[in-house]
């Protein structure tokens, strides 16, 4: 054994150690039984979780929209930006709309900002532990990883690949290693023609649904058939303001 594997053993024994030692007697297992097979064990049950959803965006993702449909959106709330981002709302329609992240709407310390759902301990959803809402917290565990995965889906190229069984999903022909992510509807026609989609059937936009692997070649020319369908719908709103 090397020195640094050496180490590394020293280094697993001590956090599995402290990991069972740590971790309640209720513990989501399949997050448990994943934290002991890591090559690196998270030490404690937070980091357990965390690295537990980490592995798992698309389960974030199905997840964190689906408690926002329990949430709804809030009453009177719509979808607006603000390019001069005084008010706090989001200057561009990337990042998805989020009516929790809000001030007007947040349902304060122990809710998600995301779903608007209570957060329990280690930022898990469900109250495995009846220790009530954990009034620290603002996010859940799920929910942080879903929410990168919606505004970085690019991160997850390998595992989308993966899930297409390396088959472009435009052309259908091989997948390259260099394929790309694209959002079948472009976010740019989300914004401009389906804004009004109740929320939070809006976020099925960011999240899976809306998402595909596809070659560099056929993502370019997409993007160049979007970009002047946008120039188009520019001009022809130009023309009737005009
Ligand atoms: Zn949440």
């Amino acid at each position: 054994m090397s020195a640094w594997q050496e180490q590394r053993a020293e280094r697993n024994r001590q956090s599995v150690a402290r990991l069972t030692r740590t971790v309640p007697d209720i513990f989501p297992s399949a997050v448990l039984s994943r934290a002991l097979a890591r090559p690196f064990v998270p030490p404690t049950p937070r980091l357990a979780i965390d690295s537990y959803w980490r592995a798992h965006p698309l389960r974030a993702d199905r997840l964190a929209r689906a408690l926002a449909r329990i949430s709804g959106a809030p009453t009177r709330w719509t979808w607006r930006l603000d390019e001069r981002r005084k008010s706090g709302l989001p200057a561009t329609f990337r990042p998805p709309p989020a009516p929790y992240r809000e001030r007007a709407f947040s349902r304060g310390p122990g809710h998600c900002c995301v779903c608007g759902q209570e957060v329990y301990r280690f930022g898990w959803h469900v109250d495995l532990w009846d220790a009530g809402q954990n009034r620290k917290a603002n996010w859940h565990c799920a929910c942080a990883i879903a929410w990168q995965f919606w505004n970085a889906p690019s991160e997850e190229a390998r595992l989308l690949r993966r899930l297409q069984a390396r088959r472009c999903a435009e052309s259908g022909g091989r997948l390259w290693k260099n394929a790309e992510i694209d959002h079948r509807v472009p976010l740019f026609r989300v914004w401009h023609e389906r804004r009004d989609t109740p929320w939070p059937e809006l976020l099925d936009y960011w999240g899976l649904p809306n998402l595909q692997a596809i070659n560099r070649d056929v993502h370019a020319a997409k993007c160049a058939d979007e970009a002047r369908d946008r120039s188009f719908a520019r001009k022809t709103v130009g023309a009737f303001t005009a």
